[in-house]
């Protein structure tokens, strides 16, 4: 049995914002807007105008508790449909308001780090920042809206991190299928979620590092506007009905390290995707063009990259034990023991030079 599952309704552009008010419109009659409370003050005024009449709006800050949206879901318990805007916290507060709801909700993402605005998943804490579980939404977001001017107006750092989630899916993908492994449906891959990786993998190759560029002089381009599309939207669809593998299990192993836990997600991903090709036994040339390309678009590629300058035997252990604890360790073509995982990490270190 297999199973594709993905957000019905993706619009991008700049100036999408003033979409917001109308795509809610037709999803429900009683929107909420959860909006990230540093975010507000830049796009507050647009997102509000695209809205024909008074629209509530509650201001999120913090981490994404039980408490925190319990509190929400209460100062608005008849909302029948939630605009979740900001960076990861808020999207996944919104998120979780519409679980607790049972509402649909409307994703509206101001930087596009990860693949997280168009999954289903919600990453909970607890009020020690420490992450408690991953909850999944009965169904993907109603709609993405991506405002590229606001994406390009954002820190540079973001977008070059979801480029580095986004690189590892093709791989992973493949890594999935031949590893016998199943989705986070609990279903085999599909054939659609590999072709859309390849895309992914494709278009972040031709136009990423040209992408990032422009955000970083704040402009919209083409090349940001298909670094944006394959970060956000195929980046979400390959994972969730593709799988994971080996460069998402490298984030478990990197949190291990002090220098390197507090980097971005996107950017262990990145780390963690020329660790996948190691493991794989691809050529050489393969991780080295992969390196090459993942720091030309200001992506790490050795631990040292990600600000680990002492690394030791004990570092590598604790690394390699983490990544084989992952529950995508078994989606790779051979089985991995630990000291192929360490052997893949040394590797990865030795064949790309800073
Ligand atoms: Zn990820």
């Amino acid at each position: 049995m297999r199973i594709f599952a993905s957000t019905p309704f993706y619009l991008q552009g700049p100036g999408a914002m003033a979409k917001v008010g109308e795509v809610a419109g037709r999803t429900g009659t009683k929107s909420l807007i959860v909006i990230d409370a540093l975010v507000r003050p830049l796009v507050g005024a647009a997102l509000e105008a695209s809205f024909a009449g008074p629209v509530s709006i509650v201001e999120f800050a913090g981490e994404v508790t039980d408490a925190n949206v319990a509190n929400v879901v209460s100062q608005t318990p008849d909302a029948d449909v939630i605009v979740a805007v900001g960076g990861g916290k808020a999207l996944d507060a919104g998120k979780a308001v519409a679980l607790k709801l049972g509402v649909p909700v409307i994703s509206v993402p101001t930087i596009a780090s990860t693949d997280g605005p168009a999954s289903r998943g919600i990453a909970m804490y607890d009020d020690a920042h420490r992450l408690t579980r991953v909850d999944q939404m009965l169904a993907n977001p109603a709609a993405v809206i991506v405002d590229t001017a606001v994406i390009a107006g954002a820190p540079v750092r973001f977008l070059r991190a979801g480029v580095g989630d986004a690189i590892a899916k093709k791989f992973e993908g493949e890594g999935c299928w031949a590893g016998g492994g199943h989705t986070k449906h609990g279903t085999r891959p599909t054939h659609s979620a590999r072709a859309i990786a390849d895309a992914a993998y494709r278009m972040l190759r031709a136009h990423a590092v040209e992408g990032v560029a422009a955000a970083a002089r704040h402009e919209v381009t083409e090349d940001l506007e298909a670094t944006i599309e394959a970060s956000v939207l195929l980046s979400a669809m390959g994972f969730e009905n593709g799988g994971l593998s080996i460069a998402h299990s490298t984030t478990r192993g990197l949190m291990t390290l002090r220098a390197a836990k507090d980097r971005l997600h996107g950017e262990h991903v990145a780390y963690g995707t020329l660790v996948q090709l190691a493991v794989d036994r691809r050529p050489r040339t393969e991780i080295i063009d992969l390196a090459e390309f993942l720091r030309a678009v200001g992506l790490p590629a050795t631990l040292r990259d990600l600000g680990v300058d002492d690394l030791n035997d004990n570092d590598l252990d604790g690394i390699a034990a983490a990544i084989m604890a992952s529950p995508h360790i078994g989606n790779v073509a051979n089985a991995l023991t630990h000291a192929d995982v360490v052997a893949a990490l040394r590797t990865v270190e030795t064949l790309t030079p800073a």
